[in-house]
């Protein structure tokens, strides 16, 4: 080991990675094995895949992983017979974290919560977690490659070493010298108790000083009848690296269009909204229990980046290249597939158990809004998953579009579209002025409190006939026998208001949809002011667009408004607050300094 040995340094972000996981985490620190196990998983995985495809000879070396300990030492090593690394990868894999949502975990672990060393595994830094209990690791690897093997060495504190090596025929070996404190990881009984606890699905087998621990098998193939949902939940832990149990478990062969066997599984937290970072794709792929990839992004649509488990397909061509397989018809066909059996599921399920369908609704129904936003194919089966508050519910009742429809249908005065309204509340919804007409016609309104919905909703065109319309610009009217301006009085305050708040207005008219509020504005552009919030991000300064104003002819704010027209001050004083207390009520922004002002001269005309 004397030849050669360079002194490196790792890079800053897993130098902030390994100050954390010495420092500061103590709970589960046996997860470290998983990891490790995991790793030299991995690495066996992708040598017997290259020898199904034929780029490798892997005779002699049987794939295992082999424990054993030193109890004198107070030593743990890991070997495994997989891929190993060159010098080069094994820089680029130890020494720097590649992985994107890295960053995020580490700043989550720096906040707080330390319970979180759980999702290591998912943001591609496992490795690492080995300082958990060792303060020195020793790593021998060589490369199913020619390349020559290498020697690593690190106590975590910074700095590593590496030399050339050649003690290992192919594969990894990595040895912990185990804190004292950790003393515990040098017992086999230990390791096997850890193993099987976190690893019994792992595809090898892995033996501790000689003795097998798990059972090698692939439960996907295996009958559903014979299956546990420990069983389930055990292989969920494995596959999706998670330590929670997963909210859904949906196992099922197809034999047509292809033969399929699959076990797709979904989480029970979204990792993207607690703010980790978008997630990666996390159903792999395999063609008779060999697993030909880990990762692979298209074979799903991206909106369903949160289903975890495993595909087998034995149509799968084993020596099929990775970079065919990006766009490979066949591809398209499993994800097709899956895609449609998920959503089959989730529709039988919001049937069946309407509580856990609104549970999976809750924290997964965004990527349903999503694959609307993206994906043509599956438009009626999304909209019919999704659900909304409603103007004839009470608060955080949720229905579907269908049982909207199906009471549409009944009512008496029915509206020919699909009426929506987002807000930021129930509350700001129901207040709005855009809900008067909805109400005097008793027709019920879908309220949605997510931005995104707005744009969704517009995009997606007819459903059973029926468009999607926001409130704000739906065309409703009836005719108000009350009291108030005429058509002629109506035209001539229109052409005032017109002139009197000039660019803010594109249009102003007499409305035919308000009861009780004076007045609201419409955007110019013909869609909700949320949607066009949202189109027009890019502009710096939404609120100034030219917007459509429609005034309550028989309010009596108006009435008077008419009538005082010619007093120059005060009447432009209050057609210009009206203006803005409608941009207020559609949740547009203003120009309060201006507006402030505007408020106190008019309140000092109160007691004039
Ligand atoms: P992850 O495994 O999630 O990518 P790790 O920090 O555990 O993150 O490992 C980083 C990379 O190092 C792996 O992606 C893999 O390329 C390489 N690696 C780790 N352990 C092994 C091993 N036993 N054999 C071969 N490569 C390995």
């Amino acid at each position: 080991m004397s030849k050669n040995i360079e002194h490196m340094e790792f890079q800053t972000e897993v130098k902030k990675m390994l100050d954390i996981v010495i420092h500061s985490l103590y709970t589960d620190a046996e997860i470290f094995l998983r990891e490790l196990i995991s790793n030299g998983t991995d690495a066996m995985e992708k040598a017997r895949y290259m020898q199904v495809s034929g780029d490798a000879d892997l005779s002699g070396l049987p794939l295992e992983i082999h424990i054993t300990t030193d109890k004198e030492k107070n030593t743990l090593t890991i070997q495994d017979a997989g891929i190993g690394m060159s010098r080069d990868e094994l820089i680029q894999n130890l020494g720097t974290i590649a992985h994107s949502g890295a960053k995020s975990f580490i700043e989550k672990l720096k906040e707080h919560d330390s319970k979180d060393v759980n999702l290591i595994g998912q943001f591609g830094v496992g490795f690492y977690s080995a300082f958990m209990v060792a303060d020195k690791v020793e790593l021998f690897t060589k490369s199913i490659t020619d390349a020559p093997g290498v020697y690593w060495e690190s106590e975590g504190a910074g700095t590593y070493e590496i030399a050339e090596d050649d003690s290992l025929e192919r594969g990894t070996k990595i040895i912990l010298h185990l804190k004292s404190s950790d003393a515990e990881f040098a017992e086999p009984d230990r390791l096997k108790e850890i193993i099987k606890q976190y690893s019994s699905f792992v595809s090898f087998p892995v033996l501790v000083e000689g003795d097998k621990v798990n059972t090698v098998e692939a439960l996907w193939l295996k009958n559903k009848k014979e299956i546990t949902d420990e069983e389930y939940q055990e292989f969920y832990k494995f596959v999706g690296d998670d330590y929670q149990e997963p909210l859904i478990t949906y196992h099922f062969s197809v034999d047509a269009p292809m033969a399929i066997h699959s076990i797709l599984y979904v989480p029970k937290e979204n990792m993207e909204l607690r703010g980790f970072g978008q997630i990666e794709a996390g159903v792999r792929l395999y063609s008779k229990r060999v697993m030909i990839q880990e990762v692979n992004d298209s074979l799903l649509p991206k909106w369903l980046r949160f289903l975890k488990g495993v595909v087998d397909s034995p149509e799968i061509p084993l020596n099929i290249s990775r970079e065919t397989m990006q766009d490979s018809v066949l591809m398209k066909k499993i994800g097709k597939v899956l895609t449609g059996r998920f959503l089959k599921y989730l529709a039988d399920l919001s049937k069946k158990d309407p509580d856990a369908y609104l549970e999976f609704y809750r924290k997964f129904g965004v990527y349903l809004k999503e694959g609307l936003a993206s994906d043509g194919d599956n438009k009626d089966k999304l909209i019919k998953l999704l659900r909304f508050e409603s103007s004839k519910e009470e608060a955080g009742k949720l229905i579907s579009v269908d049982e909207y429809l199906v009471r549409q249908e009944g009512a008496e005065d029915a509206g020919t579209e699909i009426y929506y309204m987002s807000g930021a509340s129930r509350e700001a919804i129901e207040k709005s002025p855009y809900l008067e007409i909805f109400r005097k016609k008793d027709q019920e309104v879908l309220y949605t409190f997510d931005g995104l919905d707005d744009y969704v909703l517009s995009m997606s065109g007819e459903y059973k006939g029926k468009s999607f319309v926001s409130a704000e610009t739906a065309d409703l009217s009836y005719e108000d026998e009350s009291e108030g301006l005429s058509e002629e009085q109506s035209t001539e305050l229109a052409d005032w208001l017109k002139e009197t708040l000039g660019d803010k207005v594109s249009d102003v008219k007499a409305s035919k949809r308000l009861l009780d509020s004076p007045v609201l504005v419409k955007s110019s552009m013909g869609m909700s002011s949320n949607l066009e919030k949202w189109l027009t991000m890019m502009d710096a300064s939404p609120g100034t667009m030219p917007r459509m104003l429609e005034f309550n002819p028989h309010h009596p704010l108006l009435v008077s408004l008419y009538q005082h027209k010619d007093e120059e001050e005060k009447s432009v004083l209050l057609a210009k607050q009206l203006f803005d207390n409608a941009m207020l009520a559609a949740g547009l922004p203003v120009d309060f300094p201006e507006l402030v002002d505007r408020i106190n001269r008019l309140m000092e005309e109160t007691f004039r």
